[in-house]
Order: structure tokens, then C-alpha cells, then sequence
């Protein structure tokens, strides 16, 4: 577990990526200069950890690429204290991006596997979610609604109904890539019981978000 000089000076040059590709959230910039990513991959990998590109992390699933969380991360608009609900816990990379915010973090992994070694390997580097759920993100997490924003980390061919039901009704965001193939951002912003805004982004890929634990 050693982050070496060279390591914070790739990370410095990833920022600098980052931010030209047009992220200007300087609190997600700052998480992803001090977030060490080569310890969230496997050993065989850590030469790339620091190329803005998403990358295998076993079980058939990747670590998203990070201009990917950081676009996803300010469109959330996180503030200090905020409850946050994300879908697809993965390495726990976009985890502790949201942990650096100041977010209290609730997270779903689907992949038994995936989920037990980021519930080990998160507290050794000091990031501490609020909790970490083995389960289907399709359900959300109703117990601990409403949130202030939740994030879906992977590929969704449907808006699921029962994560708008537990955005807060004043202002609360909803940040997924909707899609088969190649998802589209989008962004719902909860107005009222009913009400909903939506706003989209561009393109994107993901891994799928498929049903049901595994
Ligand atoms: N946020 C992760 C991205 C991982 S890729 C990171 O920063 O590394 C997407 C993750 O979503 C995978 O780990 C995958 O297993 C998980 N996933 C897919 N479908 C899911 C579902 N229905 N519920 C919860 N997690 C799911």
C-alpha cells in the first residue's frame, strides 16, 4: 500500500487531463489529486493508474474512467453532509471521491466478490461509507430514503422508478448513464412529488447494470 512521489506526480498530471477535458469543480479535483488510484487496482495495472481510462478491477467489471467520475461527481453538486446513494460500488474508487466531498455514503455492489474486498480494503485507506450494501441497486435503498443525490455507476437500459421515489422532493438529483450499447448522461432533478427535470449530457460507456444479486 505505498503511494510514492511518483505516483502524487501522475496523479498531478491526471488532474491537469481532467480539468483540460473540462471538469472545473475545484473539490472534485482536489478528491481525485489526493485519492491514491493505484492501490483501488490490480497490482498488474499500476502503471496505468494514473491514464484518465477506465480499467478491468476482476469479476467482469471495471473501474470507471476518471473523467467519467469526476463529470458524474459535479453534476451531483455535492455539499458537505450530504446523503448519498450510489449504485455499483465496484473498487470504491468513485467511493472515496464522494467520501473526500464530505458525503455520507451508502453504497450497493451486486458482485459478492467486488463487495467483499472494497468493504476491507475502504477502511484501510481511512475512507468510511456509511454503509456498503450487498444487494441489487435496481431497488435502491428505501430504508435510508430520501437522498440529497444518487449516482448510478453502471450502464442502465431503464430509469429504475424506485430510485426517483427516494430522491429528497426539494432539488434532489438523480445522475445516470441510460442506455443499451452506449448510454446517454442524464440527470433528473426532483421538483415535487411528481416533478421531475431532466437534463442530458452526451455519451458515455459502461459496464451494464444487470438484475438481481450474484
Ligand atoms: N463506482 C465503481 C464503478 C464500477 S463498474 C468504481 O469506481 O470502481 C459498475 C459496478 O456496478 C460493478 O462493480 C458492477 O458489479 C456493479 N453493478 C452492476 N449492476 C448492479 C446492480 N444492479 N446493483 C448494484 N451494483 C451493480
Amino acid at each position: 500500500m505505498k503511494d510514492t512521489f511518483k505516483h502524487q506526480g501522475l496523479r498531478q498530471q491526471l488532474v491537469k487531463v481532467v480539468a483540460a477535458k473540462g471538469i472545473t469543480n475545484e473539490k472534485v479535483l482536489k478528491a481525485i489529486g489526493k485519492i491514491p488510484r493505484h492501490l483501488f487496482m490490480d497490482s498488474g495495472f499500476l502503471d496505468h493508474a494514473y491514464q484518465d481510462k477506465a480499467f478491468p478491477i476482476g469479476a467482469d467489471q471495471t473501474i470507471s474512467q476518471p473523467y467519467t467520475v469526476a463529470f458524474q461527481t459535479e453534476l451531483l453538486q455535492v455539499t458537505s453532509g450530504d446523503k448519498v446513494l450510489e449504485i455499483g460500488t465496484g473498487s470504491g474508487y468513485q467511493t472515496a471521491v464522494l467520501c473526500e466531498l464530505g458525503a455520507k455514503v451508502y453504497s450497493i455492489e451486486r458482485q459478492q466478490e467486488l463487495f467483499k474486498k472494497t468493504s476491507k480494503f475502504l477502511p484501510k485507506l481511512g475512507y468510511r461509507a456509511k454503509k456498503l450494501i450487498f444487494g441489487d441497486g435496481y431497488i435502491g435503498l428505501p430504508e435510508e430514503a430520501p437522498f440529497d443525490s444518487i449516482i448510478v455507476t453502471a450502464g442502465a437500459p431503464f430509469v429504475p422508478k424506485p430510485l426517483l421515489s427516494q430522491l429528497k422532493e426539494d432539488g434532489g438529483r438523480l445522475v445516470i448513464p441510460v442506455g443499451d450499447e452506449v448510454q446517454v448522461m442524464t440527470l433528473f432533478i426532483r421538483k415535487g412529488k411528481k416533478e421531475f427535470e431532466q437534463h442530458e449530457f452526451g455519451e458515455f460507456r459502461f459496464v451494464p447494470l444487470l438484475e438481481d444479486k450474484n
